[in-house]
């Protein structure tokens, strides 16, 4: 029996240069977080007990007074609005969707992104309703305030690269209007380093993925006021069963808060930076490709390469390139949330140093093919969108081995 599963179910490997991405599967989990899992895998636990001492270790990280586990961000986002509309009531956490109560959820406009499914389903899920906050790309104090006075269950507030900051509301201001209005200011950080910076500027809850830059198995973390916790966890006896977290979910978040505190996070971005260094010296000299290093857009101490695309001179548009690079083995996935600006970015946090090497090569290699063969400048970015739909469909559920 073949150990690898690569090997045993033929799969493609991946050169992970996006970032933490769960289209590819998230992280690299630390082998003492896999240790840990093992052994609990093999036993039994009492859950409600596991969920306490996950709060322990949650609120020493955090600040918070207490935390629990979920299935993902997204079940943490939909268990925390739940906890807004039921409190600590089992009747109505089992009467959910349903509910006799207020059920406004505030949301500004320029933070209903997408994150993989939309934010607001995530709300929605919970039989809330969710009220946007402003227009597109702005959101002042007084949109704020105007939908506060009408009454909220909660507001929710997202930090991620996808939202729009033109004019956003800055978040302690967000949290400051809502405790005015003693109105429960939920926070996404899924994918963010500040573990404590929302609980200091008074959020209620706030929502990390043990997933993403945590390193931990795939998990939701739910930081804040106890009986704000209480209520989400308690969801488990309602709609957070279609989301449960299992001992493996509970016990991988720990272990990797825990593997966090004491990792040595100065070495990790001296490694970083080598293979951005790597690559800025390797790929400087490829005509009409621009580089220029790239701060985080979210402020986490991440620097990435960003290689703008001169189509006319390069001969080629930046979605040609990330599509060959996508359809070689191991398969090469960069970072393409600009790439209809023809911008490019390499992330360096989720490879090794040879994988980064190995980038560069792909890269030169492809730049090379399509200057030989002449054939880029074929596809148009509304052609890459319209196949885009097509390649979401086109999954099937067997796989044909012939
Ligand atoms: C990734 C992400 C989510 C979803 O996280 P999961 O843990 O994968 O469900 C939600 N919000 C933001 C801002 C994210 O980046």
């Amino acid at each position: 029996m073949m150990d690898d599963p690569f090997e045993r179910w033929r799969l493609t490997p991946v050169i992970n240069v996006t970032g933490t991405k769960t289209g590819i599967g998230a992280s690299r989990v630390a082998a003492e977080t896999r240790a840990l899992v093992d052994q609990i895998m093999s036993s039994f636990v009492d859950m409600d007990e596991l969920q306490t001492r996950a709060g322990a270790v949650i609120a020493r990280i955090t600040g918070a007074e207490a935390g629990c586990i979920t299935a993902c961000s997204a079940a943490a986002m939909t268990q925390t609005v739940a906890a807004c509309l039921t409190g600590a009531d089992l009747a109505r956490i089992e009467m959910l969707p349903q509910t006799d109560k207020e059920r406004r959820v505030l949301l500004p406009m320029s933070h209903m992104v997408n994150y993989g499914a939309p934010v607001d389903q995530a709300i929605r899920l919970a039989g809330a309703h969710v009220v946007p906050v402003g227009t597109a790309a702005t959101c002042e104090e007084w949109h704020l305030r105007a939908a506060l006075e009408r009454g909220a269950a909660a507001a929710m507030y997202v930090v991620s690269h996808h939202t729009v900051r033109e004019n956003e509301l800055p978040m302690d201001l967000f949290i400051a209007c809502c405790q005015e209005y003693e109105v429960p200011a939920i926070v996404d950080m899924a994918s963010e380093y500040d573990l404590t910076g929302p609980l200091a500027m008074g959020a209620s809850a706030v929502i990390y993925s043990g997933h993403k830059c945590l390193g931990g198995v795939t998990s939701g973390i739910v930081a804040g006021q106890t009986d704000l916790v209480r209520a989400t966890y308690l969801q488990h006896r309602g709609i957070g069963r279609t989301m449960k977290a299992g001992k493996e979910s509970i016990v991988g978040a720990i272990a990797a808060l825990e593997l966090w505190e004491t990792r040595d996070h100065q070495a990790v971005q001296v490694a970083e930076e080598k293979r951005v260094a790597l690559w800025s010296r390797s790929l400087s000299d490829i005509p009409g490709m621009t580089l220029a290093r790239h701060a985080d857009w979210t402020g986490n101490p991440i620097t990435r390469l960003c290689m703008t695309v001169d189509p006319v001179v390069a001969g080629l548009n930046a979605w040609e390139l990330t599509a060959r690079l996508a359809a070689r083995s191991p398969q090469i996935i960069v970072r393409d949330d600009l790439i209809e600006h023809q911008e490019i970015y390499l992330d360096p946090c989720n490879l090794t140093d040879d994988e980064a090497e190995h980038v560069v090569v792909a890269i030169r290699e492809e730049v090379a093919r399509f200057r030989a063969d002449g054939d880029g400048l074929q596809l148009s970015w509304s052609d890459i969108k319209h196949a885009r739909e097509a390649q979401i469909l086109a999954w099937r559920g067997n796989w044909d081995d012939s």
